[in-house]
């Protein structure tokens, strides 16, 4: 409740309205305790809770990956283990309570392996990660650009190299961009004050396909079937086929492009000016073409 983790939502109410995905994200549910009421209650029910695995007393105020790079700039960090802690912790939850259990946005070798036993077990478990933690490793953080603060932090090369390949085997089930515009006043100051998170809605097809290629297959199945399963909206995710919804991406693999703008009203993001192999040419929702070539479908259509 208020996202403080205290106190249960009332998750029958959201429950009767359609939820079936329920979150503290941006926050961590850290009460064990808490976590355990809200397994049990979805348990019965078949719904997901998803985690923001960040332990708060080993991150404390850290702003980025404790490593070689913390190290070298003599900023305050967070471990991989503030992560996995939260992950080790939860699967012994979800296997008490028998609930489905989901991980958001995965940035730690230790996280995948832990989903990849857990998975093994036959734990009802998911996981999902950003683009843009399969893009960078922390070096980009010594450059001290704020574009590149989020929360959890760009980690060292071998969990960037871990994520890859949790993706690539399936232990990772989904890609999710946790899109998070920011007022310039918020991105555009020192480091130490930028407020976390990258904008990577536009492009996540893109980068994806960039620095982590695929088999068509599971490149479809991680960007939109898995996510719409793990989400439990069975309108989305669909394979094109007679009598499912037209809400469609229609991705070009082979397109090279570096993308120089964007139709956000934010510009926090590392990836205006990257190469990218891949584009979303145009997006279709209930059959209609809602954009085109990067931009809202009635600016495309009379241009
Ligand atoms: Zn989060």
């Amino acid at each position: 409740m208020g996202r403080h983790g205290k106190q249960l939502a009332h998750l029958d109410e959201l429950w009767e309205a359609g939820v079936r995905m329920f979150t503290d994200d941006g926050d961590v549910v850290a009460d064990a305790g808490l976590m355990r009421q809200a397994m049990d209650y979805l348990a019965t029910r078949g719904g997901v809770i998803a985690q923001h695995a960040v332990d708060p007393g080993l991150a404390a105020a850290g702003q980025i990956h404790e490593g070689a790079v913390s190290s070298l700039l003599g900023m305050s960090a967070i471990p991989a283990e503030a992560e996995e802690i939260i992950i080790a912790r939860d699967l012994r939850l979800a296997e008490l309570t028998g609930a489905r259990y989901h991980v958001q946005h995965l940035s730690t070798a230790g996280g995948v392996e832990m989903i990849a036993a857990a998975k093994t077990r036959g734990l009802e478990v998911t996981a999902e990660v950003t683009p843009h933690h399969l893009a960078f490793d922390d070096s980009m953080v010594a450059t001290t650009d704020p574009a590149y603060k989020v929360m959890p932090p760009l980690r060292s090369i071998e969990h960037m190299d871990a994520l890859r390949a949790g993706l690539r085997d399936g232990t990772i089930d989904a890609v999710a961009t946790d899109h998070a515009p920011h007022a310039a006043h918020d991105k555009d100051v020192p480091f130490e004050h930028a407020a976390n998170g990258i904008t990577g809605l536009e492009w996540a097809a893109a980068v994806v396909n960039t620095v982590a290629p695929l088999d068509p297959v599971s490149f479809y199945t991680r960007m939109a079937v898995a996510p719409a399963a793990i989400a439990g909206t069975p309108e989305h995710g669909r394979w094109v086929a007679v009598g499912n919804p037209a809400h469609l991406a229609v991705f070009d693999p082979a397109h090279e492009w570096v993308p120089e703008r964007t139709v956000s009203r934010s510009s926090n993001t590392p990836y205006l000016g990257m190469a990218l192999q891949g584009r979303v040419v145009a997006t279709v929702y209930r059959g209609t073409i809602t954009a085109r070539d990067g931009s809202p479908a009635a600016v495309a259509l009379t241009s």
